[in-house]
């Protein structure tokens, strides 16, 4: 099968087209990254009319390059839910309009689900059941993904995501302000600033949730503790507005490693309760890592080390992979369609949705 598929549920505008051995015949992405950037944080109105700016050159472009004529694409699939609705509907519309053009089928794609079987078109040898944790700006959450249209919820935030955590102390440590990191995601500035720290236990964090057996995750908590320290600095050191504290590379240091550390405990209950429950089979245990903030290489070394100790195979797709891109939602089409799941002749009905749980909530059972 050939599917065509389209996402937009934040900031990235994404087409793909993917050929049911998860060839990528065509792709293109728009991202208002920078857009956001300078505002401070996504304003959802100024996204939606970003990707209804860019909706049809995106789309055009990917079918332009793949060279493929709409008469051989079998179904037109799109990220529906979770996301702002606002984005969710431009790329939903615009979906429904193509597939009312040229006569296709429509396949409704929930973004997470997404995120997690990209995995399996990057790397073919990852097979169901397989354990999945997505770390990005909007989600974090742990789960074992047993088919395509079957996961079960083990755990995830009960307030901030890491990406956005990264993001929003990123801004408060006005790393914006240095231009090396001026065109980063907090995320990424925060991991490269890490690197030149000279002591990255300078500055004291203490793990969240660690006397909890369950998986869920907090981020808030790690946030407000760095900056408390940021606000210290600042007063000791009698820091201006526009400018870092001399310790910055030790605060990012030390953020990012109670972050890791954060996430590397809750995964490991993950493992043991995916092993009491036989949830993954022994012999083929495999982690899937994926979202935007599994881009960050000392997370994902963190993970290894966690996967080495647990024998578990870890499989990260690429970074252009783990953030949002058309491509992924195209792939989700692709397994969809293969199980003859999802696929809608009539999809007038069928509506976008701001949030959508990922599958059978275990988050309580699990201790
Ligand atoms: P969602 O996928 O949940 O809707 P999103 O669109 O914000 O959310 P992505 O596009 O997957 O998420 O990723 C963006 C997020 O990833 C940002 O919050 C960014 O800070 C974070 N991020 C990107 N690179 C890194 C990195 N190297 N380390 C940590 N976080 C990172
Ligand atoms: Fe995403």
């Amino acid at each position: 099968c050939i599917i065509l598929g389209i996402e937009t549920s934040c900031d990235d505008t994404g087409c793909a087209i993917v050929d049911s051995e998860g060839n990528i015949l065509g792709e293109a992405l728009h991202s208002q990254h920078l857009v956001h950037l300078n505002n401070g944080g996504i304003i959802p109105p100024i996204a939606q009319d970003l990707h209804r700016a860019n909706i049809e050159r995106v789309v055009n472009e990917a079918v332009q390059s793949s060279g493929i004529p709409f008469k051989e694409i079998d179904a037109i699939a799109a990220t529906v839910k979770p996301g702002l609705p606002l984005s969710l509907m431009i790329g939903t519309k615009y979906s429904k309009y193509l597939c009312r053009k040229h006569d296709k089928p429509f396949m409704p794609i929930h973004h997470m689900e997404a995120h997690a079987l990209t995995a399996r078109m990057c790397d073919k040898s990852v097979e169901f059941p397989f354990l999945v944790l997505l770390i990005s700006g909007g989600h974090c959450l742990v789960a074992v993904a047993e088919r395509v249209d079957k996961f079960l919820l083990l755990g995830e935030s009960l307030d901030d995501a890491p990406g956005e955590a990264f993001d929003k102390v990123a801004r408060r440590m006005k790393l914006k302000n240095l231009p090396e990191y001026s065109k980063l995601s907090g995320g990424q500035a925060v991991e490269l600033a890490a690197r030149k720290a000279d002591n990255p236990l300078a500055y004291k964090f203490t793990i969240p949730l660690q006397q909890y057996k369950n998986c869920n995750f907090s981020f808030s908590g790690i946030k407000n503790q760095l900056l408390l320290h940021l606000q210290r600095e600042e007063i000791l050191h009698d820091v201006p507005a526009d400018r870092v504290i001399p310790g910055v590379y030790n605060l990012c240091a030390g953020f990012q490693i109670v972050v890791t550390r954060h996430i590397c405990h809750r995964v490991q209950r993950a493992m043991e309760y995916a092993a009491r429950k036989n949830l993954v089979p022994p012999d083929k245990q495999t982690l899937v890592v994926s979202g935007g903030a599994a881009c960050n290489n000392f997370i994902k070394g963190g993970l290894k080390m966690v996967c080495d100790e647990y024998g578990y195979k870890i499989v990260r797709p690429p970074p252009k992979f783990c953030t949002d891109n058309g491509v992924m939602i195209a792939w989700n089409g692709v397994e969809r369609f293969k199980e003859n799941i999802g696929i809608y002749h009539d999809w007038e009905h069928i509506d976008v949705e701001n949030s959508a749980p990922l599958g059978e909530d275990l988050t309580n059972d699990v201790e």
